[in-house]
């Protein structure tokens, strides 16, 4: 269960256990994705864990499910279509009025009854504020496991088990964790963790509209009023640029200089976490294991070491140049460009330039 079957991951040379795998649970097939829904539609996390979806089902020669639920029955329709446009091959559709706006309950009765139906061997949630907590209930009823937070998915070839593998010991170490005596297994993966699929507009795939019995009365959370966050709203998550800063720019006013840069190449600002605990940045901008995980086109990383904890969260960008008056400081083994020097010396001249080829 949960992480007790966890193993760490394998050293050289050391023997491998031998997995053991229980024919019983042969009768669980099929590679679920639940698509996460709030009042501005699909999470795009969905998305990326149906084309990670896609793959395993492909190498264990099953079928892949997505679960659309909410309401509008309207609203449900085109979501069902996008999944498959993304690569679902059967979407399992519950409109019900109950499941309006996200509650623990109801949400974890429909899922835990459409494993109960179908029986997926794999279902994977995105590590989201709604998938952990949806996945931590649906996972504890079912009594089955859940790796949280997993950086990536494989299938055992021995077992034919879900490998999730997920940082462990603060982020030194990753561990490769299979759930072998129960189903189905289930992961939970954090936003821009996993690329997004192409999205294939003519795919084909079933619609099944499912009922679940649901009842209002037997609900005890009930939602009084929605209050949208107010304050930092960026979603670094998404940002196609981003200007990094730390420690290294020595002092939270030099974080205007991030600003500029990043406002002349349309990207946002993000920080380290020794950054944000000085005070210099919001906590929203925090990246890495305790923040978010990122992966734009351009990272600019400013003053910042490059320690596991804070590359776990940048390391899938697709250009990371790095700026540091240490040559051997680790953030250099992830750079693709590499500057020695000073940041707050060499930001401003960055700026300028980019706005030069601009203008
Ligand atoms: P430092 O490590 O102090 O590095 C500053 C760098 O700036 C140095 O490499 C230095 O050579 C360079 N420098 C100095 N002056 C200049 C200059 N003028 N110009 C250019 N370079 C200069 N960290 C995160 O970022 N995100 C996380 O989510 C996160 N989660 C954590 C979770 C746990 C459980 C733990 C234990 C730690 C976590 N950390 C996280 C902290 C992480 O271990 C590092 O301490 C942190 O990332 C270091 O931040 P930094 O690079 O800004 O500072």
């Amino acid at each position: 269960m949960s992480e007790a079957e966890g193993k760490p991951a394998e050293k050289k040379g050391a023997a491998r256990r031998k997995p053991t795998f229980d024919p019983r649970l042969a009768e669980y097939r099929g590679v679920w994705v639940f698509v996460e829904r709030d009042l501005s539609g699909v999470h795009p996390v969905s998305w990326e864990l149906l084309g990670a979806a896609r793959r395993l089902a492909d190498q264990l020669g099953s079928e892949v499910g997505a679960v659309v639920a909410g309401v509008p029955e309207e609203a449900l329709d085109v979501d069902s279509r996008e999944a498959i446009a993304y690569g679902a091959d059967v979407v399992y559709q519950v409109g019900h009025p109950v499941l309006a706006g996200y509650r623990n309950e109801p949400y974890s009765k429909l899922l835990c009854e459409l494993v109960k139906r179908h029986k997926p061997e794999i279902l994977l949630l995105g590590a989201t504020s709604l998938g952990r907590d949806l996945a931590s209930s649906v996972a504890t009823t079912l009594e089955t496991g859940l790796t949280a937070d997993c950086t990536e998915l494989a299938i055992d070839r021995e077992s034919r088990a879900l490998a999730a593998t997920r940082p462990t010991f603060g982020g030194n170490l990753l561990c490769t964790i299979l759930t072998l005596n129960y189903r189905p297994q289930m992961a939970t993966v954090r936003p821009r963790v996993l690329p997004s699929p192409a999205k294939v507009r003519d795919r084909s795939g079933q619609i099944r509209k499912e009922e679940i019995e649901l009842h209002e009365e037997e609900i005890v959370t009930k939602i009084a009023q929605f209050l949208p966050h107010v304050g930092d709203q960026v979603d670094l998550a998404l940002s196609e640029v981003i200007v990094a800063g730390g420690k290294g720019l020595q002092k939270a006013a030099n974080f205007a200089l991030l600003e500029d840069l990043a406002l002349a190449l349309g990207g946002e600002v993000g920080a380290t976490r020794a950054a944000v605990q000085a005070g210099w940045i919001d906590p929203q901008r925090q990246i890495g294991q305790t923040g978010k995980t990122v992966r734009p086109k351009l990272y600019i990383a400013a003053g910042i070491s490059g320690a596991i904890q804070h590359r776990v969260g940048m390391e899938s960008s697709d250009l990371i140049v790095a700026i540091n008056t240490d040559p051997n400081a680790p953030i250099f083994e992830v750079a693709h460009y590499g500057i020695v020097g000073d940041a707050v010396a060499l930001l401003p001249l960055l700026t300028r330039a980019v706005r030069g080829r601009i203008l």
